[in-house]
């Protein structure tokens, strides 16, 4: 599968917020954002332009495509689904965002970021309500428990982001049982609980044209 190779700093920089794509780091005073807060390249220091209003549904879709690290057609595929089922398109994608079993990871602070706790699940370190599962986009369930598999108790990367996750918090929606390595969905999140600064209304015009 593709993969973004180039600094994810640069991401946070170019969207002009922190994205929070570096798990600990994002943090502390080491966060590229906190020291270089305009956007990377050559021209990065020049006053920002005014967008059109293409421009600012385009920026609003790869901020939130950035934030959930997937490649376009993944996010597309995400829209698409959205799109079809019931209720407010912008609303139904942003929560089969959050729904997804690794954001659920992250959210869990069983990884550091996203991405990381993507490739823990695709290198099967999770059950999920009793069983080995590695898909990164499943969808879990209110009731859903995830839990690390005995025999991954001490990947180093996830005993870190457990040490770690006082400082990051741990989302209302989720119970978390740290001593037994897992958390459970006690329900899947409302719009209304999802703080991050996102208009996923403009994604939806973006792709309605
Ligand atoms: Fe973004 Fe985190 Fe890098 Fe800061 S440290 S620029 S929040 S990815």
């Amino acid at each position: 599968m593709a993969r973004y190779r180039e600094s994810v700093c640069r991401l946070c920089r170019r969207e002009g917020l922190k994205l929070f794509l570096k798990g600990d780091r994002c943090y502390g005073d080491k966060c590229a954002f906190e020291r270089r807060g305009y956007a990377p390249g050559d021209h990065g220091q020049q006053r920002r332009k005014q967008h059109s209003d293409y421009g600012v549904q385009l920026r609003e879709k790869q901020k939130l495509k950035r934030m959930y690290g997937l490649l376009e057609r993944q996010f597309r595929g995400n829209f698409e689904k959205a799109d079809r089922r019931k209720g407010i398109t912008g609303t139904n994608l942003l929560l089969s965002l959050e729904g997804r079993l690794d954001n659920m990871v992250f959210r869990m602070g069983f990884a550091n970021s996203r991405s990381e706790a993507r490739q823990l699940v695709t290198h099967n370190h999770f059950l999920l309500n009793g069983k080995a599962i590695n898909i990164p986009s499943y969808l879990v369930s209110a009731g859903d428990e995830i839990q690390v598999r005995e025999k991954s108790r001490k990947v180093i990367s996830i005993l870190e982001a457990m040490g770690t996750i006082a400082r990051r918090g741990v989302a209302s929606w989720i119970e978390l049982d740290k001593d037994n390595f897992k958390g459970v969905v006690k329900m899947l999140p409302t719009r209304d609980v999802l703080t991050m600064p996102v208009q996923e209304q403009l994604v939806v015009e973006l792709y309605s044209k």
